[in-house]
């Protein structure tokens, strides 16, 4: 990929985000920092039988954060929350070692490879992944919902 197409794909999300917003009723939202240069991403996600059925971001801060939060709602809106990981994985080590995109949507991502040159800029690009990665482990060790099994139902119902 041409630097020339990088520069437009990344200003284009940072533009246009995709996904941008907040869930109106989200199984849980998870906030990531920056320090290094005040990047902040916030995530809602709507998980569902083990998909990520919907994903929305807000956030500030550099073109790169913000442009690599909005390539990653697309990547991984629809993906199982076990896929969503391996993207996370792949992107991760993608930009500390080349590794071939597993998808379409994920090639676009190579726009953020020329960040490389600049290991301070890798942190912004990994932010919102880094925030992904920790809410998904925070879906997997979420405290389990009581819910009434159809005994309960049918006990209740007897006279
Ligand atoms: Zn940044």
């Amino acid at each position: 990929m041409t630097d020339d197409l990088s520069r437009e794909i990344i200003l284009d999300h940072y533009q246009n985000p995709r996904n941008h917003g907040r869930l109106e009723h989200p199984t849980l939202a998870n906030r990531g920092h920056n320090p290094l240069c005040g990047d902040e991403v916030e995530l809602s996600l709507g998980i569902d039988d083990e998909h990520i059925q919907d994903i929305a971001f807000t956030g500030r801060g550099c073109s790169i954060s913000q442009a690599s939060a909005s390539m990653m709602t697309e990547v991984v809106k629809g993906q199982t929350v076990d896929d969503a990981d391996a993207a996370v994985q792949r992107f991760t080590e993608r930009m500390t070692d080349r590794k071939p995109a597993a998808t379409e949507l994920e090639e676009e991502l190579d726009a953020l490879q020329g960040v490389k040159k600049y290991p301070a800029r890798v942190k912004c690009a990994l932010l919102p992944w880094t925030t992904l990665r920790e809410s998904l482990a925070l879906f997997r060790h979420r405290e389990p919902v009581a819910v009434a099994g159809e005994d309960d139902f049918n006990c209740a119902d007897a006279p």
